[in-house]
């Protein structure tokens, strides 16, 4: 548990587990518990008002275990593209932006590269759909890995920490996560869809916490402090609606 001063407040933040997932407590001047399940981590928080004691949110929690099990899924379902066949004439984000797919059958190692506003892959005669989606999904991961030293490079002397390692793979629920103990950090391919600036703050965020664990208010402090816009660009990555419902 840890004491945050918040300006004239004293904001207490603290956590508990439910079901196996941590859930971030917050006490606040509320008359009503607010809960939410946020992107990039699909992390849990609870504002839960000043009078009610611990056992109260946490049955208050357990009740909601499935609305938040629900949450989750719907996080990971809203990752997914509607369901692609990986032809010529499909959409496909990169960066950001709206590309149309080109498709060329050719012998040789399946190749992805952008060329003016199409997205051009060459695979093997034959390649089925699994394969299509994995040389896409290499080349969203190849770029995501190019784009990260730079990014650390910037960042490190400005927070003041240092990653040891870092990586980058598909992931179904979270856009990064952050082991602050190996000061380890994962990214999520799938980042390679959206505009720069967010794989910025989902790396920003993971930095992050090797200076704060929780997601309480040194946390924003933080993000404030390091990345004035960071709420723009976490909204940019909810292009689903924010999973918070009011008690
Ligand atoms: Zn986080």
């Amino acid at each position: 548990m840890s004491i945050i001063a918040d300006g004239m407040n004293k904001l207490k933040s603290d956590s508990m587990e439910i079901g196996g997932i941590e859930v971030e407590v917050l006490r606040k001047d509320i008359k009503n518990l607010h809960l939410s399940v946020r992107p990039p981590d699909g992390d849990v928080r609870v504002s839960a008002p000043r009078c009610m004691d611990d056992e109260a949110v946490r049955l208050a929690l357990a009740a909601k275990l499935e609305w938040i099990r629900k949450k989750r899924r719907l996080f990971e379902e809203s990752e997914r593209q509607p369901e692609r066949e990986m032809v010529s004439g499909e959409s496909h984000y990169f960066r950001g932006r709206r590309y149309r797919l080109e498709v060329e059958e050719r012998d040789g190692a399946p190749r992805v590269a952008l060329a003016g506003e199409r997205i051009r892959m060459s695979v093997r005669p034959g390649a089925d759909l699994g394969a299509r989606e994995r040389a896409l999904n290499d080349w969203y991961r190849r770029h995501v890995k190019d784009e990260i030293p730079a990014l650390v490079g910037k960042w490190e002397p400005v927070m003041g920490v240092s990653v040891a390692e870092w990586g980058v793979k598909r992931m179904k629920t979270r856009w990064g996560s952050c082991n602050v103990g190996a000061r380890r950090i994962w990214l999520n391919s799938e980042l390679a869809k959206k505009p720069p600036r967010c794989l910025e703050y989902v790396l920003v965020h993971e930095m992050a916490h090797l200076l704060e664990r929780g997601h309480g208010d040194r946390f924003k402090a933080l993000m404030h402090r390091f990345l004035p816009s960071w709420r723009l660009r976490q909204a940019e990555l909810e292009d689903f609606p924010l999973s918070q419902e009011n008690w």
